[in-house]
């Protein structure tokens, strides 16, 4: 089902691998028809992480490239939307001879030539490709039977892993393994045998359960692997190496174990991430996709939290994130506002519309008279602008023309290059996307805090500082301190130190690059001035 945890499993997978000594590459697979995941809402689907290509892709990625420590590419991700397009696509260009081009076996040969160039484009030994979606759908069944004909080509290098839940119900407090029974039943039906069983469950499995599920699903014991409810997601591949996943799983690939797995680093920062005696460091993050409830709200800014934790973990400190929605401060929620105080740091994330944008204006304001480190993600940049030139320069109506078309100032305008797109409703995949490049200024925080001259960072955005405005907004004391290498486009503002703790705001996503092993230098400053907060 989902959330069940495919991802972190894939994701576990692929570091355990790479710990022996193997070059992985993972694979996420989305059986839904949209192209990429970039035109779905994030209360929906949750965040869409961009890759350093640019291509806009599900929010397991982004775990992918966190586990992994590198980045992925573009043929490490397909949708159903992907594989159909290219097929029609082909069938139009003649590219199928005049046959008649049908689901099997065209579509599931594209699906498995996808996998293949996967496999080939970086060059790994082992390739893990996460099939999303439940058993029994119609939407994944393609992408299963592709996976079937891999192990009918190739019965030694495949292997099946199914990641079941085991639920134990409060009124009978005992696990039941039934439900995975049936589920590796209906897995059968496809033509496929599970050769492991990640059985995630409330606590480990004990003996007797793995008994029964190994002779009632045909899997040995020893690859029935306990996947219990964890504190982080990070302490996942430390817990299945305690039933010894990846040397089973070389096992069953034949293949010879060419390291031992200490993940020393890994274990340290897992330790640090869990530690709960860790000093506390509050940060309010200012949003509006909360509307869905706690669910899946975190979710839709998943990237930004695990960026936090890792520089929380770094500094050694415990980071209490809270959720303060934009639009009860906008409705002029005197105590919304007023609350910011509590927090020793405030975040506004990546977004886009209306909703909740002037409560966003007020919480930026509050953060910079009072002196609270702030930070701001791409809108968060856009709109720490937008109230510097209301507030500070005097220019009450200044906007961003993604909400007033006619603003009287437009600190905040449409890219040269996006104006042909949004004539023609072309939204998908036609934002400024991926990675570019940028200059430092000397003697910025940003500058102090990345430690070097020249930076590369993802984008996702339409819009941008206006350069109309730029002399007058440094005139009055903000700072670009980065910029696109040309100086034509305005990537990081800053307050100086002298006038305020920690006021930054970025063009680009700061978060898509944050590491668990690499944290990003930017949230890593953030932190230090919102612990510095504390002590005042
Ligand atoms: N809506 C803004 C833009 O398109 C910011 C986008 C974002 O925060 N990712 O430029």
């Amino acid at each position: 089902m989902s959330g069940v945890g495919k991802g972190v499993v894939t994701s576990s997978i692929g570091l355990l691998l790479q710990e022996k000594g193997y070059s992985v590459n993972l694979v996420k697979v989305d059986p839904y028809l949209n192209v990429d995941a970039g035109t779905m809402n994030p209360t929906e689907h949750g965040e869409t992480f961009v890759l350093k290509s640019g291509l806009e892709t599900d929010q397991d990625m982004g775990n992918y490239e966190r586990f992994l420590n590198r980045d992925l590419s573009n043929e490490d991700s397909m949708t159903s939307g992907m594989v159909y397009q290219s097929v029609i696509a082909r069938e139009r260009e003649l590219g199928y001879g005049g046959k008649c081009v049908e689901a099997v076996p065209h579509v599931r040969d594209e699906i498995m030539h996808r996998i293949d160039a996967a496999a080939a484009q970086n060059g790994s030994n082992v390739s893990v490709i996460e099939i999303g979606g439940t058993i029994g759908d119609f939407q994944n069944a393609l992408f299963i039977d592709a996976a079937r004909v891999l192990k009918v080509k190739h019965p030694d290098d495949v292997v099946f892993v199914m990641v079941s839940y085991l639920p134990v119900p409060s009124t009978l407090g005992e696990m039941k393994t039934r439900p995975t029974q049936h589920a590796v039943r209906e897995l059968n039906s496809y033509g496929v045998q599970a050769d492991f069983i990640i059985a995630r469950a409330p606590q480990p499995l004990d003996d007797r359960r793995k008994e029964k599920l190994a002779i009632s699903c045909n899997v040995h014991a020893d690859r029935i692997i306990s996947a219990p409810d964890i504190k982080s997601i990070y302490e996942a591949p430390l817990n299945f190496e305690k039933d010894k996943l990846s040397g089973a799983l070389l096992d069953a690939l034949k293949l010879p174990e060419k390291r031992k797995v200490s993940l020393t680093a890994w274990k340290k920062f897992a330790a640090a991430v869990a530690n709960q005696d860790a000093p506390e460091v509050s940060i309010a993050i200012v949003g509006k996709y909360f509307d869905t409830g706690d669910f899946v709200l975190s979710d839709a800014y998943l990237s930004v939290i695990e960026a936090i934790k890792f520089s929380a973990a770094k500094l050694g400190q415990k980071a209490k994130i809270s959720w303060v929605n934009a639009k009860h401060i906008e409705n002029g929620d005197k105590n919304a506002l007023a609350e910011l105080a509590r927090y020793q740091g405030i975040i506004v994330p990546g977004g886009f519309g209306e909703s909740g944008i002037e409560g966003k204006i007020k919480a930026i304001r509050f953060a910079r008279e009072k002196k609270m480190p702030y930070f701001g993600l791409c809108y968060g940049m856009q709109l720490m602008v937008i109230e510097y030139a209301r507030n500070v320069l005097g220019l009450k109506d200044a906007h961003t023309t993604e909400i007033q078309k006619n603003a009287e100032d437009p600190v905040v305008d449409l890219m040269l290059e996006q104006k042909k797109h949004l004539d023609k409703s072309s939204y998908g995949g036609t934002m400024r996307l991926g990675a570019y490049p940028a200059a430092l200024k000397k003697g910025t925080i940003a500058r102090g805090a990345y430690k070097k001259d020249f930076i590369e960072e993802r984008h996702r955005h339409r819009y941008e500082i206006n350069n109309d405005y730029v002399v007058r907004l440094e005139q009055g004391g903000l700072v670009f301190s980065g910029t696109s290498p040309d100086g034509m486009l305005m990537e990081i503002a800053e307050l100086p130190r002298t006038a305020h703790p920690f006021m930054l705001g970025t063009q680009f996503h700061p978060e898509l690059q944050a590491r668990p092993l690499d944290p990003h230098p930017l949230f890593t400053e953030f932190l230090k001035a919102a612990v510095e907060q504390k002590k005042k």
